[in-house]
């Protein structure tokens, strides 16, 4: 009997498609993806079902749309079928390692279906930039004229700016500065979160597995790795400068023309996360290697969303937009055993990854899993035609909060050519041609291309009304008594321990 492929599923947050070599980037960000992309799937047009990361990894784990249990349920729902959950019960052992992102946690279901999970939120992050400007200025005279002139700050006027400039200046100047970056960064590196996954990999017996690593490194606040920056040929990058350089970019007083004038060193210090990411990557797979293992690993590469840059005028990933910078990701599947084909330039949704992923090693998907398996056609090289459709709610940076989630929705429906963005606040719907603008500049005007408006509009209307009526509303309610640490009970809700 043929031995069953094991599943090695590597998420890097904030990874835009446009920054991997594989992609065409042209800064020496992954030469060892770049290696192993010779021999894997690269698909071109990889589209995350949601953005940020709590809108994208429901797609990407449980084959569904982020909102389809409803705008208040975040994460996974209890019980719901997940690519760990299904894989374990085929006899799979599974592990998940995640480098401390808030969202990826048991407190929204990420657990569900991993004998071992890793969050690595018990550790205490190094406190945000702002904070610890905050902490550090709280005494003195310097400290106390300051506190004065902010409260007189809204009736400065003209002087305002002037005053905010000094301001920070003078927060740069006085907060101590550690030695490394490494003291600044907030996340484990991606060498820490391998490093887990290598010794949970060694003990763990001949079973196939699915290994799950979520990796932080591009993540802001923007801290890489000296030696990444390094080996990319980049100058050293002080802490004193990093520090800076990441406030500056972080400033809410500044208009974007100001902004763009550190935006290349800002993308540096980005760049350098993703090159200490494909490092780390390397190590692993030399390990996999080693143990003679890698030769049965199915390896799948991709992120939960991607990054702006100024591109629309804005910085990091909030939910507002669904532009492409935010929701093109890479997307890198390597398949022991197929012949590469180049693959169709069609969007391909993460929603189609996790069916695709249990198809390539021959495990059945469940029938919750909203998308389908893409393995046939990648393996015969067949062009495919779809549509990519991307949901979030406006503003909800903090869904920590149930009354953040209740926001209006952004809908995004990409085909190859057309892309039709729809805001729910203002009813708007915006049409891009991407062939003629691929970086979204120019809205198409109400009288142009009305045919493929009305067809994109259509889609979104069916897939709305699939939405509601798809919806499992025993698992809405049981995923939010979760939410407020209660637990479900056939009768009624009841305290459960985890709440004391
Ligand atoms: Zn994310």
């Amino acid at each position: 009997m043929e031995k069953r492929k094991s599943i090695i599923l590597v998420t890097v947050d904030c990874l835009r498609a446009d920054h991997v070599g594989f992609m065409g980037y042209v800064r020496p960000t992954t030469p060892f993806l770049d290696s192993l992309a010779q021999d894997s799937f690269v698909i071109p047009t990889a589209i995350v079902a949601g953005a940020p990361t709590y809108y994208s990894l429901p797609a990407i784990l449980a084959s569904r749309y982020p909102l389809a249990l409803g705008r208040d349920v975040l994460g996974i729902g209890p019980d719901e079928p997940t690519l760990a959950s299904v894989l374990r019960e085929a006899g799979y052992r599974t592990a998940a390692f995640g480098a401390a992102n808030p969202y990826i946690s048991p407190r929204f279901g990420y657990d569900h279906g991993f004998d071992t999970f890793r969050d690595f939120l018990e550790s205490e992050p190094a406190p945000l930039v702002a904070k610890n400007v905050e902490l550090q200025i709280g005494q003195g005279w310097a400290s106390r004229l300051n506190h004065h002139l902010q409260r007189m700050r809204p009736a400065m006027g003209p002087l305002g700016p002037l005053y905010d400039e000094a301001y920070f200046r003078y927060c740069q100047q006085v907060t101590p500065v550690p030695d490394s970056l490494d003291a600044l960064r907030r996340f484990p590196a991606a060498d820490q979160i391998v490093e887990h996954a290598c010794e949970w990999l060694a003990s763990a017996g001949n079973a196939p597995f699915f290994a799950w690593l979520h990796l932080m490194d591009p993540h802001s606040p923007y801290y890489p790795r000296a030696e990444a920056l390094a080996s990319m040929g980049d100058h050293p990058v002080a802490p004193f400068e990093a520090r800076y350089l990441n406030s500056y970019w972080n400033r809410s007083d500044l208009k974007s023309r100001r902004l763009a004038r550190r935006r290349d060193e800002i993308v540096r210090l980005y760049d350098g996360g993703i090159r200490w990411v494909d490092g780390q990557i390397a190590q692993l797979v030399r390990k996999l290697r080693a143990a003679n293992i890698w030769d049965d690993c199915i390896f799948a590469l991709t992120a939960d969303h991607g990054e702006e840059f100024l591109d629309h005028g804005g910085r990091y990933h909030p939910p507002s937009r669904l532009m492409e910078e935010l929701i093109h990701v890479p997307l890198l599947l390597r398949i022991p055993g197929a012949t590469k084909n180049d693959v169709s330039k069609a969007p391909f949704s993460l929603l189609h990854l996790a069916p695709t992923l249990l198809e390539a090693a021959s495990v059945p998907a469940p029938g919750e899993f909203r998308g389908r398996s893409y393995y046939r056609q990648l393996g015969k090289g067949e062009k495919f035609d779809s549509v990519a459709i991307s949901e979030c709610v406006a503003g909800c940076t903090n869904p920590f909060s149930p009354f953040n989630r209740m926001g209006p929705r952004v809908l995004s429906v990409r085909e190859s050519r057309f892309k039709l963005m729809f805001y729910f606040d203002t009813q708007g719907d915006v049409l891009y041609d991407l062939d003629a603008d691929p970086h979204e500049q120019k809205p198409l005007a109400t009288t142009e291309h009305r045919a493929e408006r009305r067809r994109l509009l259509e889609i979104a209307r069916e897939h709305l009304a699939r939405s509601y009526g798809d919806r499992d509303w025993k698992a809405q309610v049981r995923a939010r008594l979760r939410d407020h640490r209660l637990e479900w009970t056939d009768s009624t809700p009841k305290i459960s321990a985890a709440a004391s």
